[in-house]
């Protein structure tokens, strides 16, 4: 299975979703939370944050999501947290 980035404009297709989440994370400027302010990495690393540590209705609030936006991300979130093997990612960004 191909993982594509996703990020607009960008359209780089890798084998694996741990070569993409750190794609995303190198090759992508980091983005501000605009719930927290915090600096993530663009991506998905930026999707899980905001779900992880902020509710919906603050997202919605800061992102101004629509709810099947919000659908759409928790179901990636999902898909990848079943495949991804979070703990290489870590380690590949810790080079
Ligand atoms: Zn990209
Ligand atoms: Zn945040």
């Amino acid at each position: 299975m191909a993982w594509e980035c996703g990020i607009d404009g960008c359209n780089a297709v890798f084998e694996d979703v741990e070569s993409t989440i750190v794609h995303q994370a190198t090759e992508h400027t980091r983005q501000e939370c605009k719930v927290c302010g915090t600096v993530v990495p663009d991506g998905y690393l930026a999707i899980r944050h905001a779900f992880t540590e902020h509710s919906r209705a603050e997202y919605v609030r800061a992102y101004g999501a629509s709810s099947e936006e919000v659908r759409n991300r928790e179901a990636l979130l999902e898909e990848i947290d079943d495949v991804a093997d979070m703990e290489a990612i870590a380690t590949e960004l810790k080079r």
